[in-house]
């Protein structure tokens, strides 16, 4: 089994603030097979509002979108 980490994220890319959701994904990053690095305190700007979420930054220097994070979320069975 791979490594997990819960972390919260934009449900969507207007969240208003508001709309955050709390998941709990492998901790690899699939594209590359790597793991991700850890999570970290963040907060996600929609161009009017503010919502604290969880960032990374993953050691491979690839950067991830939450929108991907969301449509993986989305395939998972
Ligand atoms: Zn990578």
């Amino acid at each position: 089994m791979p490594e997990e980490r819960t972390v919260t994220i934009p449900a969507r890319e207007q969240h208003a603030g508001q709309a955050s959701i709390t998941v709990t994904l492998p901790w690899i990053y699939q594209q590359c097979d790597g793991p991700r690095g850890e999570p970290y305190s963040a907060i996600s700007w929609d161009g009017s509002h503010q919502l604290a979420v969880h960032s990374w930054i993953n050691p491979c220097g690839h950067v991830e979108k939450y929108s991907q994070v969301r449509r993986d979320l989305e395939v998972q069975p």
